[in-house]
């Protein structure tokens, strides 16, 4: 009998602790010769993982230890920046005989999990697949140690870095449900008369315009930037425009395409040919399959195109398109031989993109700090995952204590549907349900 079980994980709600918060157990479920730990942390200024492994690297050794465990894996492999000897020192005292440390160079998008899977065992997901389709399973670091944790206490707690123009960039350790505003007055405040808020990273995050948006199991960092920063004013910019300017000025010079890491991978996505089926019809849609395979990195827009176009969303907006006209896709062929003939040699060095990105004015530290932020009220999302929002399992004016669960997956045919279980963050009072959230408050 494992130490920690499947369901252990499913009922402690661990989800990947960052990204679209896929629920771990349905990963611990399946069979695979490989676990593969993802602490490559591309995303610039975020230091969460690193510090996570750092102070807890027991616990998400144990983490990973159950994970390979439980899907009958051979091994177990942590992916981690070269950069951060410290740290692979530190492990590499504590690893047991079927774990091994990858060190990986400090580029992006290094933490993207085909990217990963590829460095590490030089296999490439296909398009539309996932690593378990070449055999590895995929584990956040803070994952890991939530997947330590699931026999004795389910996920209540989230580690986030708070970044950019704050007084004290720091990793916070934060009750689940605490707003955005109280995590970055923890960081000092912001030290700009604008502050605006990207949640999740400069490159792959969004701006997120309510400062006392609630904090899940999947955020992962808080960068402050001013409203006139590049990465801000993209974000603002309106789909019509970039639609019109990007049908008229795009000159197919196709770098975009040529430094795309899924492109790279051999997968079937080609930036410049959406750019050029903007021009195809009056309304400037386009209209490309490949786009499906599109992992919006942002490379080809902040950093590819000479032109500052805004091939990404370009994608994005016939992603969402394809998949409104539930347009599918089969098998897709692709290059397995372009990865080995191209990849190593067009990463985008980590120092480029925060030139590139005007990053170099802020302190790129993000040190733990361990203690547990205090709040007065808590609101828990019913949906931190990917799949079905729970059902509310406590009413207005119940009395709840820490690591209760306030909220339970829906049941359909007598089985659990695609989610994970949230749970009290606090010991306090539930004084409303509303809007997908449970709120507590101390009384
Ligand atoms: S890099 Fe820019 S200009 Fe070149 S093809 Fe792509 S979108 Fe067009
Ligand atoms: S955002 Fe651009 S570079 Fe990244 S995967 Fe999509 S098309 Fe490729």
């Amino acid at each position: 009998m494992p130490s920690v079980t499947v369901e252990d994980v499913a009922d402690a709600g661990v989800v990947g602790a960052g990204g679209a918060g896929f629920p771990t157990h349905v990963k611990l479920a399946a069979q695979a010769d490989t676990v593969l730990i993802n602490a490559a942390e591309c995303e610039p200024l975020l230091h969460k993982d690193k510090e996570v492994l750092r102070e807890y690297a027991d616990a998400v050794l144990e983490g990973t230890a159950a994970a390979v465990e439980l899907v009958g894996a051979d091994r177990a492999v942590v992916g981690v920046k070269e950069k951060y000897h410290e740290v692979i020192d530190l492990l590499r005292a504590k690893l047991p005989r079927n774990m091994d440390i990858a060190p990986l160079g400090d580029a992006y998008p290094a933490g993207d999990e085909f990217i990963l899977v590829y460095d590490v065992l030089g296999r490439v997901v296909p398009p539309g697949g996932i690593p378990l389709n070449v055999g590895a399973v995929v584990l956040n670091v803070e994952t890991a140690m939530n997947v330590s944790l699931a026999a004795s206490r389910p996920v209540t707690e989230k580690y986030l870095t708070v970044g950019g123009a704050v007084a004290e960039p720091v990793t916070l350790r934060v009750p689940i449900g605490v707003t955005l505003a109280e995590c970055v007055a923890a960081a000092g405040g912001p030290t700009i008369p604008d502050p605006n808020y990207m949640v999740g990273g400069l490159m792959m995050g969004y701006l997120e315009e309510n400062h006392n948006a609630l904090v899940d199991k999947t955020t992962g960092g808080v960068i402050v930037l001013g409203g006139d920063h590049v990465v801000v004013r993209r974000r603002r910019q309106d789909w019509q425009q970039i639609a019109r300017i990007g049908r008229s000025a795009c000159d197919q010079c196709s770098f975009c395409t040529e430094l795309c890491p899924r492109w790279l991978l051999g997968h079937p996505v080609e930036p410049h040919r959406a750019m050029r089926s903007l021009g195809f019809n009056l309304v400037g849609e386009a209209n490309v399959i490949g786009t499906a395979f599109c992992c919006e990195c942002n490379l080809c827009s902040l950093i590819s195109c000479p032109e500052g176009l805004d091939p990404k969303s370009v994608c994005t907006q016939n992603k969402q398109r394809l998949a409104a006209e539930k347009r599918p896709y089969e098998n897709p062929p692709f290059n397995p031989r372009r990865p080995a003939l191209h990849l190593e040699n067009r990463k985008t060095p980590m120092a480029r993109l925060m030139a590139r990105l005007g990053l170099t004015e802020f302190s790129n530290v993000g040190s733990l700090r361990d203690t547990l932020l205090e709040t007065g009220k808590v609101g828990i999302k019913l949906k931190q995952h990917t799949g079905v929002a729970c059902e509310p399992a406590v009413a207005a004016g119940d009395r709840v204590t820490k690591g209760q669960p306030v909220g339970r997956r829906p049941v359909t045919d007598g089985k659990p549907v695609l989610g994970a279980p949230v749970h009290a963050s606090i010991d306090g009072t539930v004084t409303a349900i509303g809007d997908g959230v449970v709120w507590i408050e101390k009384k």
